[in-house]
């Protein structure tokens, strides 16, 4: 008997008495509304184009999209920021990056919203992003507080983005440089990058901005607030807040005792001698003069070049950060490399081997398999 697709055996003569039964349909192996609101979201979802050509309209809805695809643990995910990211690079790069630092309480929100809105009634465009790799542990991000920067959070031509909330240091920069890339592409012509200072992030922070500004309070000592020397190197201008009410003669004193602190340091290959400014954020005295300081960097960097060589040197030095996060990563969450590295850690301190050769062996075998 012939058989292909369109011969049915019951309505073959053969067995016309035969009785056929209905099909019952067949039993769902998926949740369905699982399933409709997976197929829900994934229509939701725009294409490269789509998105590309919304963030370079400004449009903040697929803006913030894209930045949680950037932010996303998902290869799909990734995969479409990668894409996203690639025709948006481009069109960034018009800006000025603005690295902001200072322990707790030294007034960073608070100066953010006072020169925010100094930029903004200049018809300027701010998008507020923050490196907060230790959000997981304390819960939501410092910038997720909803209480904070309450009257630039209202304003339109102001994107405030909260840190994305997992990730080690070098994860958590790299999705930041990419949501700096994304919204350069949306026609935000400054970026501010805050920090908390007191932690390593202050070296990713500084390696991607055009001016780091370390916010310093007056009358604590540099232990209290917890500021490392590393830091005020970096520092391109200290701004000593809370200028204000009887706390203005020791603001000047600070001043004084700063400026000369940073004079040891060794000249700075932009050629910028790093300034130290007294303000009051909350009372919004010497906000404006910040932020003419940063102007007159980004006009004399611009002069000599320094502001694209530095621009340069950052690009490259994230592609190997890059290299070297993926390197590391790929090794430790290599399965065989997890067990033999036991194994080697109970070598090392048996003093069967030394530390060197344990290494060295350990590397050989991962690279070994790799090449295979
Ligand atoms: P952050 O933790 O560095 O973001 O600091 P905040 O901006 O939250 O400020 C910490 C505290 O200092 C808040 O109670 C602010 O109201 C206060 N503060 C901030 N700026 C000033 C200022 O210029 N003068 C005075 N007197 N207080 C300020």
């Amino acid at each position: 008997m012939a058989h292909d697709d369109h011969h049915h055996i019951e309505n073959d003569d053969n067995f016309k008495n035969l009785n056929v039964n209905k099909g019952v349909e067949n039993v769902q192996t998926v949740n369905s509304a699982a399933a409709q609101r997976f197929l829900k979201k994934k229509r939701k979802l725009p294409t490269v184009d789509e998105f590309f050509e919304g963030i370079l309209k400004g449009d903040i809805t697929l803006l913030s999209q894209a930045v949680t695809l950037v932010e996303s643990a998902r290869p799909d995910h990734q995969l479409v920021a990668q894409q996203i990211i690639e025709k948006c690079l481009p069109h960034s790069g018009k800006s000025i990056r603005l690295g902001i630092t200072g322990v707790p309480g030294a007034g960073k929100s608070t100066t953010i919203e006072a020169l925010g809105m100094h930029i903004i009634r200049q018809g300027g465009k701010l998008a507020v992003l923050a490196i907060d790799p230790s959000s997981e542990r304390s819960k939501g991000s410092i910038l997720g507080d909803k209480t904070r920067m309450e009257e630039l959070a209202a304003e339109a031509n102001a994107y405030i983005r909260p840190s994305p909330s997992a990730g080690s240091l070098g994860g958590v920069a790299r999705k930041t440089r990419e949501t700096i890339i994304l919204c350069e592409a949306a026609g935000f012509d400054t970026i501010f990058i805050e920090t908390v200072g007191v932690g390593q992030s202050e070296t990713a922070v500084h390696s991607m901005v055009d001016f780091f500004l370390l916010i310093m309070l007056a009358g604590a000592g540099d232990e209290l607030q917890g500021i490392k020397r590393g830091i005020m190197e970096m520092a391109d201008a200290i701004a000593i807040n809370k200028a204000d009410g009887n706390n203005i003669q020791r603001a000047n004193l600070a001043k004084a005792e700063y400026t000369n602190a940073l004079h040891l340091f060794p000249p700075t290959p932009s050629g910028w001698i790093p300034k130290v400014e007294t303000y009051s954020a909350i009372e919004n005295r010497g906000v404006a003069e910040v932020w003419d300081m940063v102007k007159e960097y980004v006009d004399k960097t611009n002069q000599n070049n320094y502001f694209g060589h530095r621009r340069n040197e950052q690009s490259q030095y994230w592609m190997f950060e890059s290299i070297n996060e993926k390197l590391k990563s790929n090794f430790y969450n290599n399965p065989q490399i997890a067990s033999l590295t036991e194994e080697y850690k109970n070598k090392v301190l048996s003093n069967e081997i030394s530390s060197f050769s344990a290494a060295q062996e350990l590397l050989d075998q991962y690279f070994g398999k790799i090449n295979q």
